[in-house]
């Protein structure tokens, strides 16, 4: 490609908070030319979701699954500016973003704020702990590259600690003992992963502890994988029963202590048990900066769960120049990756429209200065195309089936099929679930980066050194 366009003064600027699946989907298929873009984001890269607990059990590197955003924006016509920034503030007034650099190191100038015309909001979620005490100390999430790292050293310390001589039986089977919080996809996913690490890994590394570890998934709600079909449930509980996964429904976890979890049974009495890890995947809540946002229009943004967009994902009562669209809307559809990327390709249409609008827009008041009988015909042709610009297109999700992965080669997916629902499980649906994780992966360099960490535990299981 050749040299990228400047940026220019002459086109509106489009502010893009977020570089998750809502983001990076409008950042694939935005025509920049309309636009001056900048991206605010904390996190310079794109992170693929689906394959977090991979990374967590040492099956994939971190590397692999993340992109960085300036893979994006290089090959872009027009110059996009990537800031590695959190967005502390949004004035719907003044159309400004206010942004923090907050990693560990900064310059001179770290807190700033810029103009926006049109600003598309995408920061996602943050993982939801219900203030429940110790959470946040002592549990592990499954939310950023970071936490899964996290888990992985934690995994490992807490095998090696139980390999310590002279530990004693009952401190073996507590540091070996890894609780899973939430049976939604996520800890279901992971759990699963954890089981194909203990399986196929810690015999061969850990022949003597082998025996002593277990893992429990723990679930307040009466069955896990709520969305999925009943038939893919007994699927997946029957699996876990088959790889000694212990599941507890109906139980919630109300602490979370340095070496034990306190639960709620179904019987409601509580019970303390011992253990070495937790994993907390109990859903997600709002950001701060998204409940800001929110508070500013107290009329209109009342729903909880989060922003309120309208059928073309606008912010309902920001006057058309916010968009909303992932994790931190609150809409008819689940937080998934699946409806944050549809909405963020919808989005690089709409903004195409809404560039064309603008521009003939601009045409017309030009045309108001000059003598009616010179432009009359130029006049009569913008407003019919304008006209046509007005509707936008209202967004359409298309569901695509949900797919997981439950460990011991098997997974399950619920795929919607000449009107109906195919539910599938077992070792195909797995073979199924790679190459459709593969082909959704963004770039060919993060395909063949799995791939190979795939091939690679084949030959040679996973890496069992704690860094
Ligand atoms: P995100 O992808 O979370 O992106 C948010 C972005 O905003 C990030 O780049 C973040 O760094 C940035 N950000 C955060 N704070 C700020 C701020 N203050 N200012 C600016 N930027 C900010 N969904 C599926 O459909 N299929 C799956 O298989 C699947 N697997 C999953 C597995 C795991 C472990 C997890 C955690 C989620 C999974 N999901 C899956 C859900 C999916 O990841 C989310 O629904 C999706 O990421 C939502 O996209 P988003 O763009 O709204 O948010
Ligand atoms: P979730 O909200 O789907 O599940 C969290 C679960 O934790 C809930 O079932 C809840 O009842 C339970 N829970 C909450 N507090 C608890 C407590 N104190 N004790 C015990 N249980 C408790 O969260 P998730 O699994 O992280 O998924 C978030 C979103 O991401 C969903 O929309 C999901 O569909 C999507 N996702 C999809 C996939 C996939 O399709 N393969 C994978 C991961 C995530």
């Amino acid at each position: 490609p050749g040299p990228q366009l400047p940026h220019d003064p002459s086109k509106k600027t489009l502010v893009i908070c977020g570089s998750g699946w809502g983001a990076t989907s409008l950042l694939n298929s935005l025509d920049t030319e309309d636009y001056n873009v900048i991206v605010v984001s904390p996190k310079n890269y794109f992170l693929f979701t689906p394959l977090l607990p991979s990374v967590a059990v040492g099956t994939l590197n971190p590397r692999s699954i993340i992109q960085p955003t300036r893979y994006v924006t290089r090959h872009k016509k027009r110059q996009v500016t990537v800031i590695e920034a959190s967005a502390t503030d949004v004035d719907p007034v003044a159309k400004t973003v206010t942004f923090a650099d907050t990693s560990e190191i900064q310059g001179a100038v770290s807190n700033t704020t810029i103009p926006f015309d049109y600003l598309v909001f995408a920061v996602g979620a943050e993982v939801q702990t219900f203030n429940i005490p110790g959470v946040r100390e002592h549990a592990c999430f499954m939310k950023e590259l970071e936490d899964a790292e996290k888990m992985q050293r934690h995994f490992m310390d807490c095998l090696e600690s139980a390999a310590f001589p002279g530990q004693t039986p009952e401190e073996i089977r507590r540091l070996l003992h890894m609780v899973v919080v939430g049976g939604g996809p996520t800890g279901v996913e992971l759990s699963g992963e954890l089981h194909d690490f203990l399986e196929e890994d810690l015999r061969s590394w850990y022949p003597e502890l082998s025996e002593s570890v277990r893992i429990t998934l723990v679930e307040a709600l009466p069955s896990v994988l709520p969305m999925f079909s009943k038939q893919l449930i007994d699927y997946t509980e029957s699996t876990f029963k088959e790889a000694k996964i212990d599941i507890l429904t109906k139980t919630m976890v109300k602490e979370v202590k340095e070496k034990s979890v306190v639960l709620q049974m179904p019987d409601k009495s509580i019970v303390e048990v011992p253990c070495g890890l937790v994993v907390w995947a109990a859903g997600n809540t709002l950001r701060k900066v998204t409940r800001d946002l929110m508070a500013k229009f107290p009329q209109e943004q009342t729903n909880r769960r989060g922003i309120t967009v309208d059928e073309c994902l606008r912010m309902v009562g920001a006057n058309g120049n916010i968009f909303a669209i992932g994790d931190c809307t609150a809409t008819s559809y689940a937080p998934t990756a699946q409806v944050a990327s549809q909405e963020g390709a919808y989005l690089a249409r709409v903004l195409q429209q809404i560039a064309k609008k603008d521009e003939l827009e601009a045409r017309l008041k030009a045309l108001q200065t000059a003598p009616e009988a010179e432009v009359q015909e130029e006049r009569a042709h913008v407003e019919k195309r304008l006209a046509k610009l007005e509707k936008i297109r209202p967004f359409k999700y298309s569901h695509q089936g949900s797919l997981a992965y439950i460990g011991s080669d098997r997974a399950i997916a619920d795929l919607p099929f000449f009107n109906g629902n195919l539910a599938t499980g077992g070792v195909a649906t797995f073979l199924f679930w790679r190459s459709a994780y593969l082909t959704t992966l963004f770039s060919l360099r993060n395909r063949t980066l799995v791939a190979t960490d795939w091939i690679k535990v084949k030959l040679f299981g996973r890496d069992v050194s704690r860094e």
